[in-house]
């Protein structure tokens, strides 16, 4: 089987015709959402899979990330996918899959405390003078 690819980085901007994106090549594997390819030290990113093509994100992937820590979602030390959803999620989780490369992550929420405070009542003043 092979795969014909095609780049859709500005996906929706072209309609939902995966075909009718940029074609970048074909591929001599069925892809899968969740798995990245690996072509020529490149990886790609399936996002939409069908019947002999797939369209693909190009993505920078780091194999030995560091921690990504206090972000305003979860992002994928990995790919640097970051999920605009977070906040559906737990607040914890040890197995979490990265919605873009697959990678198998863990987050913990981090919440803050924080406080306002509005005037309501001055205090309460006694004048008196020095005797
Ligand atoms: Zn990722």
């Amino acid at each position: 089987m092979s795969t014909k690819l095609y780049d859709i980085s500005d996906w929706c901007r072209q309609g939902v015709e995966v075909q009718s994106y940029p074609y970048i090549g074909e591929v001599d594997i069925d892809v899968s959402i969740g798995t990245v390819i690996k072509v020529q030290n490149k990886y790609y990113s399936p996002g939409v899979v069908g019947k002999g093509y797939a369209g693909v994100q190009l993505i920078k992937l780091n194999l030995e990330p560091d921690d990504e820590n206090y972000e305003d979602n979860i992002k994928c030390p990995y790919c640097g996918y970051e999920d605009r959803d977070s906040w559906e999620c737990d607040d914890s989780d040890d197995n979490h899959e990265c919605g873009r490369c697959g990678a198998t992550i863990e987050y913990e929420r981090v919440v803050t405390v924080e406080y306002n405070s509005s005037p309501k009542r001055p205090p309460d003043i006694v004048e008196t003078r020095w005797i």
